[in-house]
């Protein structure tokens, strides 16, 4: 059953949460797909799904022209433990992350039952390639349009165009990290030949077994962020963010009261 339904959802520092699961967020790409199918992309755009955790509604407070990104997307699901957080501070609970890492299978899985073409664009040279072995050998009959590392940079964007029109997906992954896999999604949106575009960060790093991901137990803990600290330490700086998120949350939290 497609759902063309617009979910609920949940302010969290000032950057509308759609109130997701994994069940809906599928029921959504599969209703945009067969849009686009029964419009052979003829006024129906590309839609865009930003995978938000803290780091981005930190980052939101300080860019305003990624908040306006995140604004103008079609889907804002709630990636990162302190979005699930914020959301039940502020009386809206979420059931679930809904994550970029877990969301390539999860839509892979179905693009396999419903015959969709999925792309897999970024990371370092050769990790889109393993990421779509490993999902293609995980759901036989998945179909790979293509591969290709490229960069968000302008210079790119050509030979991308060519790729992704000679191609054809339904589903486009964008793997060059936040910030800049959302403003490349979303300044290049009408011209994307895709049903959808999502932006996952490192999860074909994950997928490709190029960087670790937390261990189950840790996951279901929402402990992935201590994972990601102990095996990627560099990463430090950026996790300074997290402390700031909470801060940031109790204060929209007080301001509500007063
Ligand atoms: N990346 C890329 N091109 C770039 C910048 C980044 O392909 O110009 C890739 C990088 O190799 C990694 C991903 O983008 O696979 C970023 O992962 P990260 O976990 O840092 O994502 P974030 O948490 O920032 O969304």
């Amino acid at each position: 059953m497609v759902n063309f339904a617009r979910p609920q959802q949940v302010n969290i520092l000032g950057v509308a949460i759609d109130c997701v699961d994994f069940a809906l967020t599928l029921d959504l790409i599969d209703a945009w797909v067969m849009q686009r199918r029964a419009s052979e992309g003829l006024g129906v755009p590309c839609r865009q799904i930003c995978t938000v955790n803290p780091e981005f509604l930190v980052d939101a407070q300080r860019n305003p022209a990624f908040a306006a990104a995140l604004a103008r997307a079609d889907l804002r699901v709630p990636d990162g433990a302190g979005v699930l957080w914020a959301a039940q501070r502020m009386g809206r609970p979420l059931r679930e992350r809904v994550t970029g890492s877990d969301g390539i299978d999860y839509i892979c899985e179905r693009a396999a039952l419903r015959g969709w073409r999925v792309y897999f664009l970024g990371a370092a040279p050769g990790v889109a390639e393993r990421t779509a072995a490993i999902l293609a050998a995980r759901y036989p009959g998945l179909q790979v349009a293509g591969c290709y590392a490229g960069s968000p940079a302008e210079a790119e964007w050509p030979e991308i165009r060519t790729r992704l029109e000679t191609t054809a997906p339904d589903i486009l992954f964008v793997a060059y990290g936040h910030p800049r896999q959302d403003f490349w999604i979303d300044r290049r949106r009408h011209e994307l030949p895709a049903a959808v575009a999502i932006g996952v960060g490192g999860a074909f790093d994950f997928t490709a077994g190029v960087a670790p991901r937390a261990p189950l137990w840790m996951r279901r803990r929402n402990l992935e962020w201590l994972h990601r600290l102990i095996t990627q330490p560099w990463r430090w700086r950026r996790m300074l963010k997290l402390p700031v998120f909470v801060g940031l949350v109790l204060l929209q939290q007080w301001r509500g009261k007063q």
